[in-house]
């Protein structure tokens, strides 16, 4: 049987912060109990790049998204790892859940992860989209927390990107030194204590193999805002833990646009 991944995406999450906070008590442990990476993300640290970085396994010259416009972008020739991963294995089913249009919303400037239509009518490929720009990201992560523990929970596809956005709001609005932020970190935390309790329970109950892997596309400064070059907006970090199975066994040091190979690799 081959390892079911859940990748999710945190927005905007400085680990240290979070960890030194005490409110994220399922990252620190999946950080104590998996495999960890630490990398450092192309300038300029904005979500665009980053992401489709992280989600393509491409540089940013590769991609060519400058901004979070996507003007021009090359993302048609650089497919996703749920497409990836179907065009490896056509059996693969693939979930995406985000609240950030560009990365699901087809009718937006991307998306990152492409719309495959044809899979989504076959019930091999399944997207939920919500748009946290408009109606906040507070609102609207709980409602992608609840739509990927069921799904993940009831259907349990094999490859899964589930993206949370609250504390990179937060962090913007303000900053990340106080307690907003940090009251975002903690909201996004226990949404993925219950999606880790969803795969632990498929793991129990039906003998599956899952890979639970954490990521950020940046940090902020501290008064709030990214885009720049500073440590702190450039850090980022993969925590990948099996659940069900053991950690992988990857290299210590890799570069951000190389994850998606390493997950490809875990499903082959
Ligand atoms: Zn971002």
């Amino acid at each position: 049987m081959k390892t079911k991944i859940l990748l999710i995406g945190i927005d905007g999450l400085i680990l240290r912060t979070a960890i030194d906070s005490g409110r994220a008590p399922t990252l620190t442990a999946l950080k104590d109990a998996g495999h960890f990476s630490e990398f450092t993300m192309a300038v300029p640290t904005l979500s665009g790049p980053g992401w489709s970085t992280l989600l393509t396994g491409s540089t940013h010259a590769e991609h060519a998204v400058k901004d979070n416009n996507f003007n021009g972008h090359n993302l048609l020739h650089r497919p996703d790892l749920l497409s990836r991963a179907f065009y490896q294995d056509q059996s693969t089913t693939t979930f995406a859940a985000a609240g950030w249009p560009p990365l699901v919303d087809p009718v937006g400037v991307g998306p990152v992860i492409h719309e495959r239509r044809e899979q989504q009518r076959a019930e091999r490929h399944r997207v939920i989209v919500r748009d946290g720009e408009t109606y906040g990201y507070k609102l609207i992560d709980s409602e992608i927390a609840e739509a990927a523990v069921y799904a993940v929970s009831k259907a349990g596809p094999d490859v899964n990107f589930v993206y949370f956005c609250d504390a990179d709001e937060s962090g913007h609005t303000h900053g990340v030194v106080g307690e907003h932020y940090v009251d975002a970190i903690g909201r996004i935390d226990s949404y993925v204590s219950r999606l880790h309790a969803a795969v632990t329970s498929r793991a129990k109950e039906l003998g599956e193999e899952w890979l639970m892997v954490l990521t950020t596309d940046h940090g902020h400064v501290d008064e709030g805002g990214h885009g720049y070059g500073s440590d702190q907006e450039r850090a980022s970090f993969v925590i990948a833990a099996g659940v069900g199975r053991a950690n992988p066994t990857w290299p210590e040091q890799f570069e951000p646009e190389n994850l998606v190979e390493l997950l490809l690799a875990e499903r082959a």
